[in-house]
């Protein structure tokens, strides 16, 4: 192993004051480093591809929480839904029901974040600030009775400036306070605010984060 995980990760644990989750993102890394930051306590990491993490899932410990936190296709939640702890970035009406179908065959209930458009690039999913107060006003949601929606999830624009990013984290923070209060005041389970990653951490942490997703600041760089 060329890159000191446990150390990283401790480091990290560290930064993070209490009550902030870290999903330890291990997409592309094998899995001898997931182990690594297993053995220091690590159990909640991140995954993007069914196939991969499908693949990780039968060779690990069972006490791993996984989370799904890239684009999801309708057509793979089948896959995943026996085993998902949670769906981080539910970024459509259609998708949040097929997770209902699929987890109601599986007779369990799956966790899930919707997942914000707030930064500049065109390339990100997820809801504008508009269609997910729509979603959330349209209450179809609460028919299924399958999925818990535990939050939001956001990522920032990928640029140097701090003013940018912290604007747009700040404005998602003021947005969950917007929909905890309209729908989900009696819910204790919309608690999670997702946002930072491995370059930006540090200022989700000032932007009331309640959960981190970092990777390469944990395994290393990434080799597609
Ligand atoms: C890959 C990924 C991360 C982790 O990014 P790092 O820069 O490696 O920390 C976090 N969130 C999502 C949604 C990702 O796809």
């Amino acid at each position: 192993m060329d890159y000191d995980v446990k150390g990283n990760l401790r480091k990290i644990l560290n930064d993070l004051p209490e009550g902030v989750k870290l999903v330890a993102v291990s997409k592309y890394h094998p899995a001898d480093y997931i182990m690594a930051a297993y053995d220091e306590g690590q159990r909640i990491f991140g995954e993007s591809h069914e196939q991969e993490i499908r693949q990780k899932v039968d060779v690990l410990p069972k006490d791993i929480e996984w989370h799904f936190i890239g684009h999801l296709q309708t057509n793979k939640v089948k896959y995943i839904a026996p085993y998902i702890h949670m769906i981080d970035a539910v970024d459509s009406m259609k998708l949040l029901r097929e997770i209902n179908k699929q987890a109601l065959k599986n007779n369990r209930v799956i966790n899930v974040l919707l997942e914000l458009h707030i930064a500049e690039e065109e390339t990100k999913y997820g809801f504008s600030l508009d269609a997910c107060r729509e979603m959330l006003d349209g209450g179809e949601w609460r028919q299924l009775h399958n999925v818990r929606i535990c939050g939001l999830m956001m990522m920032a624009s990928n640029v140097d400036d701090d003013d940018i990013i912290r604007r747009e984290m700040t404005l998602a923070a003021d947005f969950f306070d917007e929909m905890k209060a309209k729908h989900f005041a009696d819910d204790p389970s919309f608690c999670e605010r997702s946002w930072g990653m491995s370059h930006d951490y540090p200022i989700a942490l000032k932007c009331r984060t309640t959960m981190v997703r970092i990777g390469t600041s944990i395994f290393g760089p990434r080799v597609y």
